[in-house]
């Protein structure tokens, strides 16, 4: 009755009760499957409960305590039986609700007992049972939770420094490990770096060898979970790997993001027996796929971060204010430039533009929002005379950008240029009246010969060009500085028919067809009237210049939400495409062969300035031996009248040569779309 075998019954007599005992010994078939033991009373047999746990108790009805006994073995995968006489229905009721299984009754007959053993010991094998899978089930749920856990917080974590460790942690936590780690592979794909090493207790790892810090993919363990892609498992047994250190159990995965092998995620034992399951690799795999989406998060955003960094640096680097606004117009972005020429706090970061700047140029800027990946420009003047010219650009996915580049040298350049062209205008003009005068003189004075006649006459008409030219330059001089304009109310239809009746007898005397189509209710502008004629007059004249004898020029006017268009078309010699960007220049004449017109190349010019003067703009439409198209638009109620710059055409900068630093000139929307030249040779601006 003394043997003690781990696959037999232990059974625990607690009592006095020899004859079940004998009983037991006698229902017994094969002798090894009962481990019997009997002990007087219930403190003997608690005492006896570590050394030999029961899977069966007999306990005596008379014994003191009994309630006791049966309620702090009640947690205990026990099985329990009363012995005793009959009891009453009460007390077999109190008795069952305390955990008795079930009641044997003197006299112990051996196949009652067997049979009520039986019965007890199937009870507490489907206890056993159901509570064992509950503790299986009950870890997977823990090691779920946890997993759950580790994900919401790897992913909520941008810093490697965070969630290396963290991963480390709850692998070992996971696996009940000694120790583990994380390899990073470097750029090259051929070596794994040691990232972080944990160990489960700190004490522990100071008296754990680090394993090395580099290893390489081609010929090592650890590089196998690399190459294969799949978990390396080793254990139970003691291994030596290929770093020397003795382990008694390892397990490495993968780190596996889109596809893509990061690193490896690894844990072992040195000193305890246990090896890894199967439901470890499980879990280990899962938590290196969670690992790795969160290292490549958490690399991507390093890198965003450095990126961003860099350009900060730049942006805050560059000499020109810089300013970058959400599609809500709010200030997300500005360099120190900006900060300083607008007066701006470092606060005025994150709020809404219209709330930290009232420059009204820079709000009519923003007002004109172009569409994504274009640009608009105006001219902005800020306090101390500062000018700069401010360029909006659409930009996908940001907002907006503005960027501010100073041309107050440029200004400064032009007025000095202006002044200087006026000054010497006008210092020439007079001497020359004086010539002028003694030339006219000369016929007077005494009888000139047909040559001296013929000189004189020369002298006259080369003279008549310089007063021209001066006369030109004094008066681009004046518009240019911003010499005011005499606005009213005018009619176009006026103006326009003044123009051609004066040009007429021009065009007569070259035989071409003068044709006005007006329609009949063209509404007044607010214009200056001689400005405008002087405009019509520059356009048509040269029509009727560069159109050979007999052609055809046409006015036509027609008004446009908010503006008039007027156009002078001719049948002349045309504008080749490499001349076409440059003639509204000032001294730009296209050089013809054979091509004996006069002019001084500032024509154009004027109309320019004038056209501009009105808030309008000016182009031309051109072929080469065909013909040649004046486009002049007219707002009807210029807001900055004389004010020199102008908003930039939307859409058609392509076209556009090299802008003036300091002017850029636009159509406003809607017209643009109908009018802008498409095709051909076109320019409006220099
Ligand atoms: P210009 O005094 O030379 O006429 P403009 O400024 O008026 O100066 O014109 C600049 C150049 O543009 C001229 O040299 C001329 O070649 C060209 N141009 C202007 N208008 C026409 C036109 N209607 N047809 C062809 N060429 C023209």
């Amino acid at each position: 009755m003394n043997r003690q075998r781990t696959d037999s019954i232990r059974v625990l007599i607690v009592g006095d009760s020899p004859a079940l005992a004998q009983a037991l010994a006698a229902a017994e078939r094969d002798p090894r499957s009962l481990d019997v033991r009997m002990v007087p009373s219930i403190p003997e047999a608690e005492a006896l409960l570590e050394p030999f746990p029961p899977d069966l108790v007999f306990v005596d009805w008379r014994l003191s305590d009994l309630e006791g006994f049966l309620e702090r073995i009640r947690p205990r995968p026990i099985g329990r039986v009363i012995i005793g006489p009959p009891l009453s229905a009460s007390e077999v009721v109190r008795l069952v609700r305390l955990g008795a299984h079930d009641f044997l009754l003197a006299p112990h007959h051996p196949d009652e007992v067997l049979e009520c053993l039986r019965r007890t010991m199937a009870l507490v094998r489907e206890h056993r049972r159901v509570a064992g899978m509950a503790e299986r089930l009950q870890r997977q749920l823990q090691q779920l939770s946890v997993l759950y856990e580790v994900g919401q917080t790897l992913t909520a974590s941008l810093r490697l420094e965070e969630i290396l460790p963290s991963i480390v942690d709850v692998a070992i936590h996971l696996t009940h490990a000694e120790e583990g780690g994380v390899w990073l592979l470097d750029e090259t794909s051929e070596a794994l770096h040691l990232r972080v090493h944990r160990s489960r207790d700190a004490e522990a790892s100071s008296a754990i060898s680090t394993p090395p810090l580099t290893m390489p993919v081609a010929d090592s363990l650890l590089g196998r979970a690399v190459r294969t892609g799949r978990p390396i498992l080793l254990g139970p047994g003691v291994h030596q790997l290929d770093t020397g250190i003795l382990v008694r159990s390892l397990l490495y995965v993968p780190l596996r993001a889109h596809g893509r092998i990061l690193g490896v995620l690894g844990v072992l034992n040195r000193l305890q027996e246990a090896a890894f399951s199967e439901s470890d690799v499980h879990f280990l795999t899962m938590l290196g796929d969670y690992a790795a989406v969160a290292i490549e998060k958490a690399r991507l955003f390093e890198a965003i971060q450095a990126e961003k960094s860099k350009l900060e640096a730049i942006l805050q680097g560059i000499e020109q204010p810089v300013l970058v606004l959400d599609s809500q117009e709010t200030l997300i972005l500005m360099n120190q430039a900006a900060q300083q020429h607008l007066g701006l706090p470092p606060q005025a970061q994150g709020q809404p533009f219209r709330s930290m700047v009232s420059h009204p140029e820079l709000l009519s800027l923003i007002d004109r929002k172009p569409s994504t990946g274009q640009t608009v420009r105006q001219e902005v003047t800020l306090p101390h005379h500062l000018t700069f010219q401010a360029s909006l650009t659409a930009v996908e996915g940001v907002g907006y950008v503005i960027v501010m580049q100073d041309i107050t040298y440029l200004k400064e350049l032009d007025r000095i240029k202006s002044e200087f062209v006026s000054i010497v205008s006008h210092d020439v003009r007079t001497p020359l009246t004086t010539i002028r005068g003694y030339v006219s003189l000369l016929p007077r004075v005494g009888p000139l010969n047909p040559r001296q006649q013929e000189f004189v006459e020369k002298v006259e008409r080369a003279m008549q060009t310089i007063v021209e030219l001066l006369n030109n330059l004094l008066d681009l001089s004046r518009l240019e500085s911003g010499y005011a304009l005499s606005m009213e109310t005018c009619s176009l239809t006026g103006i326009l028919n003044e123009a051609v009746q004066i040009i007429r007898p021009q065009a007569e005397g070259k035989q071409h067809t003068l044709i006005l189509e007006l329609p009949a209710d063209l509404p007044p502008i607010q214009g200056d009237p001689r400005r405008l004629e002087q405009v019509f007059l520059n356009l048509l004249s040269n029509a009727v210049k560069y159109t050979p004898p007999g052609g055809r020029i046409t006015v036509r006017a027609r008004e446009q939400e908010g503006y008039i268009a007027v156009q002078v078309s001719d049948t002349g010699v045309g504008i080749p495409p490499a001349d076409l960007p440059h003639i509204f220049s000032k001294f730009y004449r296209v050089r013809r062969e054979g091509e004996a017109a006069e002019g001084t190349g500032l024509g154009l010019a004027i109309v320019k300035s004038i056209v501009e003067r009105h808030g309008g703009r000016v182009w031309a439409e051109s072929e080469v031996g065909k013909g040649s198209t004046f486009t002049v638009l007219l707002p009807r109620h210029p807001i900055h009248p004389t004010l020199p710059s102008m908003p930039r055409v939307r859409g058609d900068s392509a076209q556009d040569p090299e802008p003036s630093p300091y002017k850029q000139h636009s159509q406003p929307d809607g017209i643009a779309s109908h009018q802008a030249p498409s095709k051909g040779n076109a320019t409006g601006e220099q």
